[in-house]
């Protein structure tokens, strides 16, 4: 067998023997720390696989293949909202009561809102949402010109909210991260224009994932405003029931429609067909409901002191990945979209004790050679260096996992043109291939 000069210089993050991935599953009805909690599958699944664990009810540690995961999923989210010119900044959790009281939402979100005071008796809240604090920042802007609109500022931050029910893992925390973003413009139709063009970059991020998501009518609850969709992934567990025209375009939010009549609104000849969902982002054209309480004003095109039009748009980032989860997986292991895996590829190497001992320096080989020939796998590939464990059992680990990928380095890879077992888990192929074949279809 070949000797490498690399074998022992893989990073230990890359072997999976060193990967701090705990699996936390006990038995989750008898699990204290998620007493009265409803579980799911993507929250059992990801439990299993050490990518969270549960800490008090609605909070989660996200563990380094998670965090691994959410980084990509924001690589994503900053692509699509800068692709529309949205600039990304950072504001405080810690908010004032002050700016809440101004708007009036200090009352209106009863005990959802987590409260805390100072150590001068000062009230704050913890930001379940910015609109006060953006509309307060934009506000402080002298000499906002209409030039620089529109404005779109976004920030991916933890978010804060007292769900009187949360559940299913990361899918309704009280604790979670959330994109949101606001816009401020100079007129209604811009506004609107603003408000379509979110509304395609969150199409064409949910398409980028390769998920299932429909745009509906939704409410504008207690953020307010004149016109709001949600993005809904369909799914069984989902806790929204949307009603879907079997004839035209229209869906909507049950919520929105007055009686539950199941003939469509707007052809008047379909039928609407009830289906459930998990609401994974929603858009609000706010017009100036807080531009004039925080008077956010911009000089107009006549030098005039205007107020701005402001839109507002949220993504459950945390959600996001919990719901794909949900959506893609069997019952056995984690299926991702392809785009958010924490690992490309994991190379199995023969079990220590085997016939075929010597294959696992090729394999730690096969490691670098994927690294360095193809660049989109850096540090994408780990070894499952594990070699006490069976093949079988490391097989299985990886299935909950979900690597794209999985090679099995074994009997086949010591032949004169070595071949390798490839497991596609995405389709659930197997196949043998030689190294050339193995970099094509990679
Ligand atoms: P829900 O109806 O599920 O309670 P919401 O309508 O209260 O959500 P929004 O205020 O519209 O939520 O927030 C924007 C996005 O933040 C939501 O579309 C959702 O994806 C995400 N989100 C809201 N609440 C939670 C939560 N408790 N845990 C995880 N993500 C959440
Ligand atoms: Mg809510
Ligand atoms: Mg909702
Ligand atoms: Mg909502």
């Amino acid at each position: 067998a070949p000797v490498s000069s690399h074998s022992r210089h893989i990073r230990p993050t890359l072997l999976v023997s060193r990967l701090y991935q705990p699996s936390n599953l006990r038995d989750v009805g008898q699990d204290t720390r998620l007493q009265g909690e409803m579980t799911c599958k993507s929250q059992r699944l990801m439990q299993q696989a050490g990518l969270i664990h549960p800490s008090n009810p609605g909070c989660y540690y996200y563990l380094p293949t998670a965090v691994r995961s959410m980084e990509k999923l924001v690589r994503v989210i900053d692509q699509e909202m800068q692709g529309i010119g949205g600039q990304k900044l950072d504001m405080p959790s810690l908010c004032s009561a002050v700016l809440w009281k101004t708007s009036e939402r200090w009352d209106l979100m009863g005990k959802e809102l987590f409260r805390l005071k100072d150590r001068h008796g000062v009230d704050y809240c913890l930001g379940p949402t910015h609109e006060e604090a953006v509309t307060t920042l934009v506000a402080h802007q002298v000499n906002l010109s209409y030039r620089q609109l529109p404005l779109l500022l976004y920030q991916i931050t933890r978010k804060f909210r007292d769900e009187p029910k949360p559940k299913f893992g990361l899918l309704r925390g009280r604790e979670f991260y959330m994109k949101d973003m606001y816009s401020f413009d100079v007129s209604e139709e811009a506004a609107y224009q603003t408000y379509e063009s979110v509304c395609q970059a969150y199409t064409r991020l949910f398409t980028r994932l390769g998920l299932h998501c429909v745009q509906v009518q939704a409410d504008t609850g207690n953020i307010g405003g004149k016109l709001s969709h949600e993005f809904q992934l369909p799914a069984d567990i989902g806790e929204d029931r949307l009603l879907i025209c079997e004839n035209c375009s229209f869906s909507a939010n049950v919520e929105t429609i007055a009686s539950d009549r199941n003939d469509c609104p707007q052809c008047e000849t379909g039928t609407l067909v009830e289906s459930k969902g998990i609401e994974v982002g929603h858009t609000f054209y706010l017009g100036k409901k807080y531009s004039h309480v925080f008077s956010a004003t911009f000089s107009s095109a006549q030098n005039k002191p205007s107020i701005a039009e402001m839109g507002c748009y949220g993504l459950g980032v945390t959600r996001i990945l919990a719901a794909a989860i949900e959506v893609m997986s069997t019952e056995e292991g984690i299926r991702w979209p392809g785009l958010l895996a924490p690992y490309q590829v994991c190379i199995l190497s023969p079990k220590k004790g085997s016939k075929v001992d010597e294959a696992t320096v090729i394999a730690e080989d096969l490691v670098h050679t994927l690294g360095e020939t193809l660049p989109q796998l850096r540090g994408e590939v780990v070894l499952d260096d594990r070699a006490q464990m069976t093949i079988g059992k490391r097989l299985k680990d990886a299935s909950i996992l979900g690597y794209p990928y999985v090679i099995v380095v074994g009997q086949s890879a010591l032949e004169e043109i070595p071949r390798f077992e490839v497991i596609c888990q995405q389709t659930g192929e197997t196949v043998f291939l030689n190294k050339d074949g193995l970099l094509d279809l990679l």
